[in-house]
C-alpha cells in the first residue's frame, strides 16, 4: 500500500495565486476549446513584446562562449557593467564584488532571505505585495509582518506604522518600488524616512526595483541605495520587465552599505550562490548590452507607446465604470482597480475572479492574492493591446452589474 509523501509543513502557509487554482482552471477551459484573455502574469513576451535586438545579438554572437559555469556571483564583465550602472545612479561605492547575478530576481529574493533569517526573525513586507516576498520569508523560516499601503494614501506606506511594527526580531524592510501590484512610485522623502528607520533599528533594506524604468506620465524613480549610504541595502533589478526578457531568467542585486556591517552577509550570499553554482550564462551576456543605454522601454511607456496607451485604456475604462475606482498606476505593468458602491456589498474577490473567468473568459488575479486583507481589489496586466483591455473591462462590468443588481 502506498502512502502520500509528507511535504514541508510551512508550505500550507505559502500562496502564489498568480499561477494558482484560477490559472489551472483556465488551462482546463482552454483544453475544452475556450478562448481566454489571460491577464494574470506580467509576461511581456506572451503579448508580442520582444527583447531589444541588440540584447538578442549579444547572446547569439557569444553563444559559443557560454559553455562553462561562471563565478557564483556572475560574469566579471557583466558585474563591472552593473557596478558602473549603479555608480551612475549615485549608489555608494558599488564594486563588481558587491554585485550578485541570479536566475531572475526571484532566485535572489529567496537566496538573500535565506542568507539573512534565523527561525522566527521578522521581515516587514508591504501589503499588498508581490507575493514571492511573503512566501520566501515563510519558506526561509521567517515571519512576514505586513505594513499597510492603503488606497486612500495612493498605496504609499505610512512610515510611522512601519516603525511601530519593528520588534527586537525585525531584520529587514522590503520596499517594492515601482510597486507590483499597485503601480505606486515612492517619493524621495518617504524613502528617506524608511532609510532612517532602517538605520535606527539596524535593519537591512531590501529594495525590489525590477520595474525601475517602467514609468508613466512623468513619474520619477528614486533608487534607494544612494539614499541608504552606509545602511545595508540590497537593490534588486533585472532583464525581465524593462528589457522584456522574462524567459532569460536574469536578475541582479547590489549589496551596498558599510563594509563592516555587510561583510558576513556578503559571505553568506556568496556561499549560497556557490551552492547553486551560477546563473544562466547566455543571459548574462546580455547584461552589458542592456545597460549600454540603447533602446530602453521608454518608447513603450511614453506617449503613443503601447504600454502608455494600454494604461490609458484601463484608466478610461475604470473611469467609465459604475462599480470601479483606481489610483492610476505611475509605474510597473499593472492596474489595480477597487470595487465600490452596491457591487462592493458582500464582495468576495476570489469568487469574483472565478466568475469572471467562467462566465466572461477573462483571467484576473484577486487582490487578496497579494497579501491584502480587504477583498475588494483585483489586478490586471497592462500587456494586452488597448482595445482588448477595453473589451476586458466591458466584460468585467457585466459581472459587476449582476453583483450590484443582486
Ligand atoms: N519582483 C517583482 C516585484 C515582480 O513583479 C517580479 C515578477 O513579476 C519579480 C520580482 C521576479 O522577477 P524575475 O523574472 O526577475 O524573477
Amino acid at each position: 500500500m502506498s502512502h502520500p509523501l509528507k511535504t514541508r509543513e510551512r508550505l500550507t502557509e505559502v500562496r502564489y495565486e498568480i499561477r494558482g487554482e484560477l490559472a489551472r482552471r483556465a488551462r482546463e477551459l482552454e483544453a475544452q476549446g475556450r478562448t481566454l484573455i489571460k491577464l494574470n502574469i506580467g509576461n511581456p513576451g506572451a503579448f508580442g513584446f520582444r527583447v531589444p535586438e541588440h540584447l538578442q545579438r549579444a547572446i547569439a554572437d557569444r553563444i559559443h562562449e557560454t559553455d562553462p559555469y561562471t563565478h557564483q556571483q556572475g560574469l566579471p564583465a557583466a558585474r563591472e557593467a552593473l557596478a558602473a550602472h549603479y555608480r551612475r545612479r549615485g549608489a555608494p561605492n558599488p564594486t563588481p564584488e558587491r554585485i550578485f547575478i541570479g536566475n531572475g530576481v526571484s532566485e535572489l529574493i529567496d537566496l538573500s532571505l535565506r542568507a539573512l533569517l534565523n527561525p522566527g526573525d521578522e521581515v516587514l513586507v508591504p501589503s499588498p505585495d508581490y507575493p514571492l516576498w511573503t512566501a520566501a520569508t515563510i519558506l526561509n523560516d521567517g515571519c512576514p509582518v505586513h505594513y499597510n499601503c492603503a488606497a486612500e494614501n495612493g498605496y504609499l506606506p505610512d512610515p510611522d506604522e512601519i516603525e511601530r511594527l519593528v520588534t527586537p526580531r525585525t531584520r529587514a524592510i522590503v520596499v517594492i518600488n515601482p510597486n507590483n501590484p499597485t503601480g505606486a512610485v515612492y517619493p524621495r522623502p518617504l524613502l528617506e524616512r524608511i532609510v532612517a528607520i532602517a538605520a535606527k533599528h539596524k535593519l537591512l533594506l531590501m529594495s525590489d526595483e525590477i520595474y525601475d524604468e517602467v514609468l508613466y506620465d512623468g513619474a520619477v524613480f528614486q533608487p534607494l541605495a544612494p539614499l541608504a549610504g552606509d545602511v545595508p541595502c540590497l537593490s534588486f533589478g533585472g532583464l525581465s520587465k524593462v528589457y522584456r526578457a522574462c524567459g532569460w531568467r536574469i536578475g541582479w542585486a547590489l549589496l551596498s552599505g558599510d563594509p563592516l556591517a555587510v561583510g558576513d552577509f556578503h559571505h553568506a550570499m556568496d556561499l549560497l550562490g556557490a551552492l547553486r553554482l551560477c546563473a544562466n550564462v547566455p543571459g548574462q551576456f546580455a547584461i552589458e548590452a542592456a545597460l549600454s543605454g540603447a533602446a530602453t522601454i521608454h518608447d513603450l511607456t511614453g506617449p503613443g507607446g503601447r504600454l502608455h496607451e494600454a494604461r490609458l485604456a484601463v484608466i478610461d475604462s475604470v473611469a467609465a465604470s459604475r462599480h470601479l475606482t483606481m489610483v492610476a498606476p505611475m509605474g510597473a505593468l499593472y492596474g489595480y482597480p477597487q470595487v465600490v458602491g452596491d457591487a462592493a456589498i458582500g464582495f468576495d474577490d476570489q469568487a469574483f475572479a472565478l466568475e469572471t473567468l467562467e462566465s466572461e473568459g477573462v483571467l484576473i488575479v484577486p487582490g487578496t492574492s497579494f497579501n491584502m486583507r480587504d477583498r475588494d481589489h483585483f489586478r490586471v496586466t497592462l500587456l494586452p493591446p488597448p482595445d482588448q483591455l477595453r473589451e476586458v473591462f466591458a466584460r468585467i462590468e457585466r459581472v459587476l452589474d449582476r453583483h450590484a443588481d443582486a
